[in-house]
């Protein structure tokens, strides 16, 4: 029998995501609070002078929905890809493209010339916003796609002859079209292979809202809990708003709630303890690597953080030794109640699938675990011959929700190999579930590396390896260390002059800097494969697991 979520939410409305967003039409789920849309929501963390409110944020959606569409000459499904790091225009620039009747998709402000050239021929994306940081390799990788300069916006301001999102802005904006299935796309690994994007719906985006938008604005504003009791959660944006957390929680949740949200532009440590000193951000949305750093940077404590109540850790797994870590510097003397939670999640389920909401639970559970299945979903455990595991023994994660993504885009293959053909969507992630319905996810059956929450494929490392004329074969997995994950390559060279170093300047020219072969790289005379070819990273696993026994 599949689990299902305790949560009570039974109604998800099928309106497009910009009449949910911007709440301006009743519809039966608006649950009874007000918004002050004139108030500030997306605010520079940088320059707190600049911000968007409410208000301002429809109008720009209005506005660039048809610059896009008469200045930049988008038309129905096409596509508009967005690179740049987080900006408080980002989410305007989401909305326009929607409201320009195309489909978005964000890249990674990191990513080298090679990789968006990668994204923008995948997508198809035929207009482009970028930053003055990303101009750059924005420029060499449209030139590839031979996407002209005229197509391509800055958030920043204009520069040169390329034109900024202002002059999206000249005429009156356009109403967008209320529509329960037009796409939008974001970008996922998936569970094999290179980088593929999910592709999200509208009714995907706005049923994952109201899923999560309450359970997760409550981790500030406790009902059951008087000690936690809380003005207003106050959001720190320094996760990436392409990635889906960013996409979901603060573009969307934060939109629709009018949460002030502080948007760090240039991520560092520094930046963020600063912006949390002097905002007073109540809610802590981070990655694991982030509580690492709270714990064992000597910085954290020449800051006043008093001001956070809760946290709560996304995209890849938390040591419990960090979440108890991070409370202690968060709430030495634990007069403020303060919890470390973790959520589990990924791009196919637009992002939630697993999440706390009060501090009901023991320490144990919560400190372990990812919380119980998000409104509306439903699970089941699974073992390698996809058979239901019902004796609580850990198997792949299976889900349904009205959240589960539509497919991998343009890529029926995939999408058949991770979706049922009922309607499950493989996770590629093993867990086990407890009798209230916790999850604890405790392994990883796809290929899937995560290096700071963010994905590497080891496929797209193996086929980028494999372009240099010296490497005869290369496989790559993630070496787990300090409760992160690493990628090492495993090479088998056709020449002796390869090294280690030579290996690895190889990947750091043409891959993003959190690509890089930190796990190390070794050298083998053969890559171990099965019959029919494939690498057996379980082989590689076992010889690393081997060294940790060694030491
Ligand atoms: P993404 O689509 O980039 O969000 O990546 C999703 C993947 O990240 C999941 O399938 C998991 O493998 C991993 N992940 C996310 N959250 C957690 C968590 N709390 N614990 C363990 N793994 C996680």
């Amino acid at each position: 029998m599949p689990i299902k979520s305790p949560r009570n939410t039974s109604y998800f409305p099928t309106i497009d995501l910009l009449t949910w967003v911007f709440a301006d039409e009743a519809h039966p789920d608006d649950r009874t609070y007000e918004v002050d849309r004139t108030r500030p929501v997306f605010i520079s963390a940088a320059d707190p002078r600049q911000y968007v409110t409410g208000l301002a944020l429809r109008e720009l959606t209005r506005k660039i929905g048809r610059g896009l569409r008469e200045v930049a000459g988008v038309k129905d499904g096409d596509v508009v890809l967005c690179a740049s790091q987080n900006h408080i225009l980002y989410p305007a620039c989401m909305f326009g493209t929607i409201c320009a009747g195309a489909i978005f998709t964000g890249s990674n402000p990191t990513y080298t010339e090679y990789e968006l050239a990668h994204q923008l021929k995948d997508s198809g994306a035929r207009v482009v916003f970028a930053s003055a940081a990303t101009l750059p390799v924005v420029l060499a990788a449209a030139s590839r796609l031979h996407i002209p300069k005229q197509s391509i916006f800055l958030l920043d301001g204009p520069k040169g002859d390329i034109r900024g999102v202002e002059d999206l802005l000249r005429n009156a904006g356009q109403d967008w079209r209320r529509l329960t299935t037009l796409p939008q796309v974001s970008s996922s690994s998936g569970t094999t292979g290179l980088s593929k994007a999910c592709e999200i719906t509208h009714y995907n985006a706005v049923s994952h809202s109201v899923s999560t938008i309450y359970t997760l604005d409550q981790v500030c504003a406790v009902r059951k809990n008087p000690h936690l009791e809380f003005p207003e959660p106050v959001y720190l944006a320094f996760l990436p708003l392409f990635h889906a957390i960013g996409l979901t929680i603060f573009s969307i949740n934060c939109s629709r709630m009018g949460r002030k949200t502080y948007v760090v532009e240039h991520f560092t440590f520094p930046t963020i303890l600063e912006a949390i000193q002097k905002y007073r951000i109540s809610f802590l949305l981070m990655a694991p690597p982030i509580g690492v750093l709270l714990v064992k940077s000597p910085l954290t404590k020449k800051y006043d953080l008093s001001s956070v109540r809760k946290v709560l850790s996304g995209a890849a797994p938390l040591g419990a030794d960090v979440a108890l870590g991070v409370e202690k510097v968060l709430d030495p003397d634990g007069s403020k109640h303060l919890k470390v939670y973790q959520g589990w999640g990924l791009s196919e389920m637009t992002c939630a699938a697993a999440i706390w909401d009060y501090d009901e639970w023991d320490e144990e559970g919560r400190r372990l675990g990812c919380g119980q299945l998000a409104a509306g979903a439903e699970a089941m455990i699974v073992d390698d011959d996809d058979k239901e595991i019902t004796d609580g023994s850990p198997g792949e994660v299976w889900l349904k929700a009205p959240f589960r993504f539509k497919g991998y885009w343009k890529n029926e293959e995939a999408t058949r190999n991770t979706i049922t053909p009922d309607g499950w969507l493989r996770t590629g992630d093993i867990a086990t579930v407890d009798h209230r319905g916790v999850f604890y996810i405790v392994d990883r059956k796809k290929e899937l590396i995560k290096v700071k929450g963010f994905q590497v494929a080891p496929a797209e490392l193996e086929a980028a390896l494999l372009l240099n004329q010296d490497i005869a074969d290369a496989a790559v997995i993630g070496v787990p260390r300090d409760g992160g994950e690493y990628p090492r390559a495993y090479i088998v060279p056709a020449h002796p002059n390869v090294t280690v170093a030579s290996v690895e300047a190889w990947i750091a020219k043409r891959l993003a800097a959190y690509k890089r072969l930190t796990g190390g790289v070794e050298f083998l005379e053969a890559i171990p494969k099965s019959a029919s070819g494939k690498i057996l990273r379980k082989v590689l696993r076992e010889r690393v697991a081997q060294e940790s026994v060694a030491k």
